[in-house]
């Protein structure tokens, strides 16, 4: 890892933050763009910009060919069998969204059960509640131990014959716990029971090859990947999307249209109505060529080790909790000190340059269980470093002085 030749590649890192140079601990809420990304983006604007599968004219051809060339990029990132199984989506939250609404419509029926766990992100909870109300699907709750690890006895316990799916998260936003998915995948299909990984927290950390795993359904979004804003990625069993309604309704995702009888395209297109974002869809096969190219086994080693390091130093001070103490974490720390509100710590490193998130981290049944309001978390990427971390550690105590 040549991090001093990575950050170059990022421009924003070498601004400042109030005159002091910034600090970026906040990539779990978004990452940063390299160049290449964001070239990417003008380069299509400029010089290729035309509506997809439209347009029997070159421009459009040209954008087409270059957004079905990026469904194969994510295809082969995340080794999925088919192109056809990559849907593009906004992100995470649609893609959720998405599954939720179309697998409920077709496979759930009321009373039915969806299993999700105690740690997720609002995202893989209100979709779902959302269906309880359309359909009177119940939510079930994996809980999870004081180490912020999913309890999977429990989950066994919780399967019953109405189970229809189970919807967990591979990385904790808030704790950075990586969860067993492996062994959740096996225990759900042992029942017959598919299973929705939410992966916006780890695709840009740990491999992931859906085949290998056997998960039916794993959704990711692509500003968390190093790669733009407003398109993300779900991935689905050709076998399960092939019998689930279309989502939305709109150009490009019909066979036929009339006023009789509508029939509808074929997959993917079949869930991707209206136009769809195809210079972020195009740029984001450039953000996966770009972690290709470092590869995400240097990425892991690189950020164990800053998360390491970074964890035995925030140990260190006084009145410290640290939310999330699994021996398998990735890239996330989330801490309390004493009696400093997490706002207060949030604003004053801001005031060092440091960007730190704090708060709830759209986790409120999690901080609930924790019996908090909120966290403040430093999540890493691999252009961070350890002097930034020891600023960062340095910024913590100079706020903990600050309160005494
Ligand atoms: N799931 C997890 C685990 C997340 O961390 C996030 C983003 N914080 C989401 C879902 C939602 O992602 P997005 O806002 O990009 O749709």
């Amino acid at each position: 890892m040549n991090v001093e030749k990575i950050r170059a590649d990022f421009p924003i890192l070498s601004t400042t933050v109030y005159g002091k140079p910034l600090i970026y601990l906040d990539n779990g809420a978004t990452t940063q763009k390299p160049k290449c990304v964001v070239e990417e983006i003008e380069k299509i604007y400029y010089t290729t910009n035309a509506n997809v599968h439209r347009g029997v004219h070159h421009l459009s051809q040209v954008a087409t060919d270059l957004a079905e060339e990026s469904r194969i990029v994510v295809q082969q990132f995340i080794n999925a069998e088919h192109s056809k199984e990559i849907i593009f989506t906004k992100g995470t939250t649609e893609s959720i969204n998405l599954v939720a609404h179309s697998f409920c419509q077709q496979f759930c029926s009321e009373g039915d059960e969806i299993i999700i766990s105690a740690m997720e992100h609002h995202a893989n909870i209100v979709s779902w509640q959302l269906q309880e109300t359309i359909r009177g699907i119940k939510l079930r709750v994996i809980p999870i131990n004081d180490k912020g690890e999913l309890m999977l006895d429990e989950m066994k316990k919780l399967i019953t014959p109405r189970t229809r799916l189970i919807s967990v998260m591979h990385v904790s936003n808030v704790l950075g716990t990586i969860n067993p998915i492996e062994e959740i995948v096996s225990i759900a299909h042992s029942h017959d029971i598919p299973v929705l990984i939410d992966a916006a927290q780890s695709v840009q950390h740990i491999e992931i090859d859906v085949q290998k795993l056997d998960c039916d359904f794993l959704v990711f979004s692509g500003h968390k990947l190093y790669g733009p804003n407003g398109v993300g990625v779900l991935y689905g069993k050709e076998k399960w999307l092939n019998q689930m309604p279309p989502y939305q309704g709109g150009g490009e995702m019909i066979s036929q249209v009339s006023f009789k009888k509508t029939t509808f395209n074929d997959l993917p297109f079949k869930f991707e109505a209206g136009t769809p974002n195809y210079p972020d869809v195009i740029a984001l096969a450039k953000a996966i060529d770009y972690i290709k190219s470092i590869g995400l086994d240097s990425i892991k080693a690189y950020e164990d080790q800053l998360l390491k390091y970074c964890t035995d130093e925030l140990t260190k001070i006084n009145n410290i909790r640290i939310f999330g103490t699994s021996d398998n974490k990735c890239s996330v720390v989330s801490f309390l000190v004493g009696n400093i509100h997490h706002y207060d710590m949030g604003m004053l490193l801001d005031k060092m340059g440091i960007a730190v998130r704090t708060g709830h981290h759209c986790a409120q049944p999690l901080m609930e269980e924790l019996g908090i309001e909120g966290t403040v978390r430093a999540s890493f990427a691999f252009y961070n470093t350890k002097e930034e971390i020891d600023k960062f550690i340095e910024g913590v105590k100079r706020v903990v002085t600050m309160f005494e």
